[in-house]
């Protein structure tokens, strides 16, 4: 049992996109370093408007803007402490300017101060459809905003023999449609050995690269742009294969780092502290590069993932996972350890369902606080309490939501 851990997951499931970040860094020095970076990149780089171009600077009138709700909860800790670059929280909103770097979109820089498309265009005078991205010159931007990530740097890479437009791409942490667009002016031109290339870099997902593999081994830098139900995900990592359950899917496991390695790690505890012996089968992640996959409507992000309910051990492991045939108490063993997780977000789960996982924990001794803090029933199925969420459909599968990484400026909760 880890009921701490349960209430820091909780508290980060109500938390918005940026709030379990951690505290402010320093970033101070990360912002002059990309101010910096970018004023050195106005030279070469065609898309930079010049450092000297006259600027309509009118004071922006703060529109009233309702004020943010306080924090009720403690924050969880971030999975990792990363040094360096980092999202950092405001106390309260403020006006900000934004330089959009090559390739970038308007909804990412909305995504990168957690406001609206919508608010964002309206604060510059821009239509929603406004193609950031294609313009030559880019207007700087207005956000009023109280998140803020440092803004993109340029960087150059000379190529050697065996570096590939996906290679580089993952060294950088950027996406390598991106990578391609910044630099091929011909249709499927190669890159050459001894080639310099252009790159933008996000500073905090370049800063996480940095520190090497997870203790799990997994690569970092795998991260989401947007929601989980309107999203893609970039440079993704795949759930390793293990002995511990079977990919129905292997094509369709991939994710962000954070969410894959919470996965990991709570799959690889439960099999070593249930007795469980059969089998669980895993189902789809995100597929390698985001966006929709099959008839769901999430898992466009890689922060989604099915795990079908593990059956009793004297049953058939192929048939389907009825009721009757549910090992309900490793079912419950199997939420308790990723609920554990920090990263953990959510369980959607159907609360017809609920009441024989809580009837099996009771059985085990589980006491009744920790049920209560686990499921929503018997309050309803539209209680807020639990960690687990009903979801209709989900009767087979429990579906299992992580939270933005720490390292993630453009993923919305
Ligand atoms: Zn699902």
């Amino acid at each position: 049992m880890r009921p701490l851990a349960l209430a820091l997951g909780l508290s980060g499931a109500l938390a918005s996109a940026c709030e379990h970040t951690g505290q402010a860094a320093p970033v101070a020095v990360a912002a002059s370093r990309a101010q910096e970076a970018s004023e050195v990149a106005s030279t070469p780089a065609p898309e930079v408007e010049p450092e000297s171009e006259p600027e309509p600077e009118p004071e922006p009138e703060p529109e009233p803007e309702p004020a943010p709700e306080p924090d009720a909860e403690p924050e969880p800790e971030p999975e990792t402490a990363t040094p360096g670059p980092q999202i950092e929280v405001l106390e309260k909103p403020e006006y900000l300017r934004h330089r959009p770097a090559p390739m970038e979109t308007l909804d990412q820089v909305a995504h990168r101060y957690g406001v609206s498309l919508e608010r964002l265009c309206k604060w510059n005078g821009l239509a929603e459809d406004y193609a950031l991205h294609k313009v030559w010159r880019k207007p700087k931007l207005k956000v009023w905003a109280r998140r803020k990530a440092p803004p993109r740097e340029r960087r150059e890479h000379t190529v050697v023999e065996g570096d590939s437009w996906g290679s580089v791409a993952r060294q950088y942490g950027v996406a390598s449609t991106d990578l391609r667009a910044y630099n091929v002016r011909e249709v499927g031109r190669q890159m050459e050995p001894g080639e310099v290339l252009e790159l933008w870099i996000d500073p905090v997902v370049y800063a996480e690269i940095q520190l090497g593999p997870t203790p799990e081994g997994l690569r970092r830098g795998a991260y989401s742009i947007g929601s989980p139900n309107e999203g893609r995900l970039v440079n993704a990592v795949q759930l390793p294969p293990s002995e511990s359950y079977t990919l129905s899917y292997p094509n369709s496991v991939w994710g962000t780092t954070s969410s894959v390695a919470a996965l990991v790690r709570a799959l690889e505890r439960w099999r070593r502290e249930s007795d469980y012996g059969g089998v669980l089968r895993i189902g789809t992640m995100s597929r390698q590069r985001g966006g929709e996959v099959g008839h769901h409507k999430s898992h466009q992000t890689g922060r989604d993932i099915d795990i079908r309910l593990p059956l009793k051990i004297d049953v058939p492991q192929g048939l389907a996972p009825e009721p009757w045939r549910v090992d309900w108490l490793a079912t419950y063993r199997l939420i308790q350890s990723l609920a554990a997780e920090p990263q953990s977000s959510v369980i959607f789960f159907d609360y017809k369902l609920q009441k024989r996982l809580a009837k099996a924990a009771e059985a085990a001794g589980v006491p009744a606080e920790e049920i209560a803090e686990t499921l929503q029933w018997p309050i309803g199925s539209k209680s807020s309490r639990g960690f687990v969420r009903h979801e209709p459909g989900h009767t087979h599968h429990i579906h299992v939501r992580f939270h933005c990484g720490p390292a993630e400026p453009e993923c919305v909760e």
